[in-house]
């Protein structure tokens, strides 16, 4: 058996974990062999990157209504038909917060063993004592089924760590699984957010299999491909696995590829706990 090849201390994010999930390999390029991406993941490859571009807007633009400034100020950055529509949808869908004590663009990490988990929180709201709610912003063209969702990695983390890492948020007291909830809103289906309940036992579950993955992947010699090829459609690394030239049409990208995950963390503004 090949030794260890995962460089120590490692960071573990949603998708990271999500990457092994769907194919080892891919996990390996991108987060062991730093491979740039050699393949676009959508063709047309425009109307894709706008896609990118506007999601990340609209991102900042929720995160900057939330600390302050005034939505119609905001509203001046919404110059496509796109953008405006779901900013529209935002401000009338706006989740109503008061009372809660509401962390944007927040940032979890807790130790794990030699290695770090991490998430980014497009929001979570929370009232101490009372109720925490985790709200994460999707800009997917088609809106995914809730039983998809709530296998993906981003589900079981976000809840997972809240209650591990968040007690600082919520008066330095222990954030209850039971009190705890994650909705995805999503800006094209405003009226048909995705929720979420938690709870003790998920969360001795999803502890579980983070610390059985996070086990199997330090120690993995080898990562795969992954049997299944649907995940190489929409893959940067087709080429090195000889899995297709071209990439998966727009038109049937299915949400897997997400853009708002990609992001810088900024280790300034992590809480984290020892445990
Ligand atoms: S092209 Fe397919 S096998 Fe290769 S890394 Fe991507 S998902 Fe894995």
């Amino acid at each position: 058996m090949k030794p260890s090849q995962l460089p120590s201390p490692f960071t573990f994010s949603q998708s990271s974990l999500q990457d092994y999930n769907d194919c080892p390999r891919r996990f390996q390029l991108r987060y062991i062999d730093h491979l740039a991406w050699p393949a676009v993941e959508t063709e047309p490859t425009q109307e894709y990157e706008k896609h990118q571009q506007e999601g990340s807007l609209f991102h900042r633009m929720v995160q900057q209504n939330i600390i302050g400034l005034p939505a119609e100020r905001l509203s001046s950055l919404a110059q496509s038909e796109r953008l405006r529509r779901w900013w529209d949808a935002y401000q009338q869908h706006a989740p109503a917060l008061i009372g809660y004590t509401l962390y944007p663009e927040y940032t979890l990490s807790a130790p794990l063993g030699e290695h770090r988990l991490v998430a980014k929180y497009d929001l979570i709201a929370i009232k101490p004592g009372e109720k925490a709610i985790i709200y994460d912003w999707k800009t997917y063209r088609k809106r995914p089924r809730d039983e998809y969702l709530a296998t993906r990695w981003q589900t079981r983390l976000y809840s997972a760590l809240l209650g591990k890492a968040g007690s600082h948020l919520n008066d330095g007291k222990p954030i209850i699984s039971e009190r705890t909830e994650m909705t995805y809103w999503f800006s094209n289906f405003p009226n048909h957010p995705a929720k979420f309940a938690y709870s003790k036992s998920k969360s001795e579950k999803d502890w579980g299999v983070i610390e059985k993955i996070v086990n199997e992947i330090s120690s993995a010699g080898e990562f795969p491909m992954s049997e299944d090829e649907h995940p190489c459609r929409f893959c940067a690394y087709r080429s090195y696995c000889d899995r297709g030239a071209k990439a998966g049409e727009w038109d049937d990208f299915d949400g897997e590829i997400d853009a708002e995950e990609s992001f810088e963390i900024d280790f300034e503004q992590i809480g984290e706990i020892a445990f």
